[in-house]
């Protein structure tokens, strides 16, 4: 399985790291060793001197498919996760002057924490999802799928002209304001609606 991030996807991060709002979606991937399961702790990697948090909506892909059109991509997933999108906001600063990949600040190990799956038809709409992030206590991010700047029809529409989608496949779909820097000790609970989705420490 592969695992594809979406950037940009929020107007007001965007603005909040002084990015151009995208035309078009863009993304980047991650490998399978990314995944951190079971609110296991995040362990503070060496290479990085600003970890960054970005909470996200997770989409697994149902169905295989490539070239799938916007009208017929939800077809295409059922099921829905929280997670994080760790970032080395440092390095990603460098690759970002440089005009290089990002993989060194978005695909290491464990950069990608999920939540358990929850079945889609527990919500009416996926573009009409409330999510959050709380950090030591604090609300941190908090945001709804409608504010996204492409909805995850067309997100699939586009990833899949370029890539086929596999069964089990993930797209995190982007993240909202309020990003920030992480510190070993900090908690981190993740919210889908009131649910609780997430709970881990970083160490
Ligand atoms: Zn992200």
């Amino acid at each position: 399985m592969k695992i594809f991030g979406i950037g940009r996807n929020y107007l007001d991060h965007a603005k909040e790291l002084k990015n151009d709002v995208p035309a078009e979606p863009m993304f980047f991937m991650m490998p399978d060793t990314a995944l951190l399961t079971n609110n296991k702790p995040f362990y503070y990697p060496e290479f990085t001197k600003n970890l960054h948090y970005e909470v996200e909506i997770v989409v697994k892909i149902s169905r295989v498919g490539k070239n799938i059109s916007e009208k017929f991509a939800k077809r295409y997933y059922d099921e829905i996760a929280l997670g994080i999108d760790l970032t080395a906001r440092d390095l990603q600063e460098k690759c970002k002057q440089k005009g290089l990949p990002w993989e060194i600040c978005k695909s290491f190990d464990n950069a990608a924490p999920i939540s358990k799956f929850v079945k889609l038809s527990n919500y009416p709409n996926i573009q009409d999802i409330d999510f959050s992030l709380d950090i030591n206590g604090k609300t941190v991010q908090k945001a709804n799928t409608r504010d996204m700047i492409f909805g995850v029809d067309r997100l699939i529409a586009h990833i899949s002209q370029f890539v086929t989608i596999k069964i089990g496949d993930l797209i995190y779909t982007g993240t909202p304001a309020g990003v920030g820097p992480l510190h070993i000790g900090d908690n981190l609970i993740g919210r889908i609606g009131d649910k609780k989705m997430m709970d881990f420490y970083i160490k």
